[in-house]
C-alpha cells in the first residue's frame, strides 16, 4: 500500500504559503507505516513547528496504470479524512535549499486516517464539505467543489507515473487554515456532519 498526497490543490492554500497555482497537480508519497494507529499523535522531536493539514482521501480500489479522466471514477468507491502532518520549519528548509520534501512530510505516523470512510455513492463528489475543529474552534473547512484538480483528474495524472493499486490513498490537498499543534490539543473530522477523527496531541 501506498500513500500519495497532493500539494496546492486549493487556491487559498497555495497562497497563505505564498506558493503559485500549480499548473499540474504536485505530489509525494508517504511510506505505509505513517499511517497513525490509535488517536495519540506524538509530536516527534526533530520539529519545533508541527503544522495539520486536514485532507479529503480517496481510497484506490482497483489496479490500474495510465487511467484514462474519463474512467478514473472507476478506480474509487470511497472517501475519507486525514491529516498530513507536515514539520513546516523543516519543509521551509527544504524548499529553501531546493531539496525534497520528506523529512517533512514521510515520518512515522504523519498520516492520520480515518476508520469510516464514506461511499461515494452518499456523496456529491463535487461538493463534499470537510472541516476540523482544534480545541472546539473550527480551524480548517474546505469542499471539494475548490479543488484545483478533481479526484479523477489527479488518479489521471499520478497513474501515468505509477501503477494505483487496491487500497492505495490519496490524500487530495488541503485547504486554507493550517496551523500548528501543541500537546494537548485536540483535532476532530468531519465530513459534512459525519464525525470521521479524533486525535489528541501528545
Ligand atoms: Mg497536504
Amino acid at each position: 500500500m501506498k500513500i500519495i498526497c497532493i500539494g496546492r490543490n486549493y487556491a487559498d492554500h497555495a497562497k497563505e504559503m505564498k506558493s503559485e497555482l500549480p499548473t499540474e497537480p504536485i505530489f509525494f508519497f508517504k511510506p505505509d507505516l505513517a499511517i497513525l494507529r490509535g488517536y495519540k499523535f506524538y509530536i516527534p522531536d526533530f520539529t519545533k513547528d508541527l503544522h495539520y493539514e486536514v485532507e479529503l482521501v480517496v481510497k484506490i480500489n482497483r489496479v490500474g496504470k495510465h487511467i484514462d479522466e474519463k474512467f478514473a471514477h472507476k478506480y474509487y468507491n470511497e472517501i475519507g479524512l486525514g491529516i498530513d502532518f507536515t514539520a513546516r520549519d523543516i519543509q521551509q528548509e527544504c524548499k529553501a535549499k531546493g531539496l525534497p520534501w520528506e523529512k517533512a512530510k514521510a515520518f512515522e505516523n504523519s498520516a492520520v486516517l480515518s476508520k469510516n470512510f464514506i461511499k461515494k455513492s452518499d456523496l456529491d463528489l463535487n461538493n463534499i464539505q470537510f472541516s476540523m475543529l482544534q480545541n472546539n474552534t473550527v480551524v480548517q473547512s474546505g469542499v471539494s467543489s475548490d479543488m484545483i484538480f478533481t479526484f479523477d483528474k489527479i488518479i489521471a495524472y499520478i497513474s501515468q507515473f505509477v501503477t494505483l493499486k487496491i487500497g492505495d490513498l490519496i490524500y487530495t490537498g488541503t485547504p486554507a487554515g493550517v496551523g500548528p499543534v501543541k500537546i494537548g490539543d485536540t483535532l476532530t473530522g468531519f465530513i459534512g456532519e459525519e464525525n470521521m477523527f479524533n486525535i489528541e496531541i501528545r
